[in-house]
């Protein structure tokens, strides 16, 4: 058994409407990828705390019209 993110290793696909436009989200990746050392990010204190045990945090964004948020996944067992 492992625990994984299930959007990181495709077992799930993200189901969310764009609350702007109603349109499919996407993922755009870990959020983790967007606040490394060199992130600007780094000085926003809202960001600094979406991550947490058992969670895997996603950026998801509307392709239409630009929309983005963060979700945080529940990691399953494989
Ligand atoms: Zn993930
Ligand atoms: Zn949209």
């Amino acid at each position: 058994m492992e625990v994984v993110c299930p959007i990181c290793n495709g077992l799930q696909s993200i189901l969310i409407s764009c609350p702007s436009c109603t349109g499919r989200m996407e993922d755009g990746g870990i959020l983790e990828d967007y606040y490394g050392p060199y992130s600007p990010y780094m000085d926003w204190p809202a960001l600094q705390q979406t991550s947490s045990e058992g969670q895997c945090v996603h950026l998801l964004y509307c392709p239409a019209c630009h929309y983005d948020t963060r979700v945080a996944w529940e990691l399953i067992l494989v």
